[in-house]
């Protein structure tokens, strides 16, 4: 069958090329037996592209980004490359993509799976099968708006963020949250602080009316700081969640934290469709390149892999071949099987490589 399925894979630094090699061992299970071809390029991100071209992303990698279907990133950084200038960095590289694919929509998924519910710090029934998912505003707001620095005010320092956020930039994203509430229990809570900010109230106001695009959608409006303790008292409750960047960037980590490990947490993020649908889009790990286990076939792959099924059932519109995927993931932690950073006693430890290939082994018996 012919590849007309463009990725780009750029595995990074630190654990980065670990885990996306076992993601290209999950390729290769569907090349064979599903007969799912890809069309799979390699780059350089980061501190590795650094290395190569004094830039953590270079122009070429940035244009074949813009021309794939989808991009797989590992993760980005080290401590290698702590002095090296601010927009050389290897994070400078990440954030470069981010903006120039105008990747405005984050999805961050906490799903726990049955079988590390007990490496949660919340009660085992209250996160069991939770499955729940973000979506942040990635492309403005507090981290973006002008003006931001210091001055002098009433003779003393001040300092300046703000929170700015036009009509078009969170009528995009809210509709990319009831579009996918629509696909998932039809239910969306739409979180702010109207009570004491303006932007609240305008995005208040905005997703009410972006609503009526949306009958089938429940919408449910939440301020920031109850919904911070929603989630750690009931997060079953929830089932979407759309929120702007600020808000998004604590209320993901608290969300996913509901579930254990980092090396479990995979990520999308999204721009906008273009006229024949197709959307640009970046797929990553939440954790970061663990320089303190890099090279020792310690790291989680799961992760990566789980960002990859994010990436089948997102750009490519194979749900049923996603679906599989996390299936076999839970599976293989059904079994036993654990790196050390989810390890638990009884379990049996297994190395990066040998996770990956435990994934493939599910997946042969879910497809036989
Ligand atoms: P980190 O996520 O790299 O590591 C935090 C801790 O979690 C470490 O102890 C690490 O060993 C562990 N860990 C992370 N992922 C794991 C996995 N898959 N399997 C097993 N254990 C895992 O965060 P950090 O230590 O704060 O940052 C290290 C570097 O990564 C820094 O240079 C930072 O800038 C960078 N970083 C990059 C990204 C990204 O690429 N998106 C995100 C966060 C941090």
């Amino acid at each position: 069958m012919a590849a007309n399925k463009k990725l780009l894979m750029l595995p990074g630094d630190g654990i980065g090329p670990e885990v996306m090699a076992e993601v290209n061992r999950v390729i290769g299970w569907m090349d064979k037996r599903r007969h799912v071809s890809f069309d799979v390029q390699e780059d350089l991100v980061g501190g590795a592209a650094y290395e190569v071209h004094k830039s953590s992303l270079a122009d070429e990698t940035l244009e074949k980004a813009m021309a794939v279907d989808a991009v797989m990133l590992g993760a980005v950084g080290g401590p290698q490359w702590d002095n090296v200038a601010r927009d050389a960095r290897p994070e400078a590289g990440l954030l470069k993509l981010r903006k120039e694919m105008d990747l405005f929509a984050n999805l961050r998924p906490a799903t726990c799976m049955p079988a590390l519910a007990e490496a949660s710090s919340l009660k085992e029934d209250v996160v069991s099968g939770l499955d729940i998912m973000i979506v942040r505003e990635l492309t403005a707001g507090t981290y973006f708006g002008e003006p931001k620095g210091k001055d002098t005010y009433k003779g003393q320092e001040r300092v300046i963020d703000t929170t700015s956020y036009t009509h078009d930039e969170i009528e995009r994203v809210v509709r990319a949250a009831f579009e996918l509430a629509q696909k998932r229990s039809k239910k969306l809570h739409s979180v702010e602080k109207a009570n004491v900010m303006e932007v609240g109230v305008f995005w208040r106001q905005i997703a009410t009316e972006v609503a009526a695009d949306y009958p089938d959608v429940e919408l449910h409006h939440m301020y920031a700081d109850n919904c911070a303790m929603q989630l750690v008292r009931w997060p079953k409750q929830f089932d979407v969640i759309v929120t702007d960047n600020l808000f998004g960037d604590i209320l993901s980590d608290c969300a996913a934290m509901c579930t254990g490990s980092l090396g479990m947490l995979p990520s999308a993020s999204l721009g906008a469709a273009d006229e024949s649908g197709r959307r640009r889009a970046m797929y990553e790990p939440v954790h970061g390149s663990a320089p303190d286990i890099a090279g020792e076939q310690k790291a989680n792959p799961l992760a990566t892999i789980l960002s990859y099924a994010m990436c089948l059932r997102y750009s490519f519109d194979m749900g049923d071949d996603a679906d599989l995927i996390e299936k076999a993931c839970a599976n293989v932690l059904d079994a036993g099987f654990r790196t050390g950073d989810i390890m638990t006693e009884g379990a049996t430890l297994v190395s990066t490589e040998d996770m990956g290939q435990k994934v493939c082994d599910e997946l042969d018996k879910l497809a036989a």
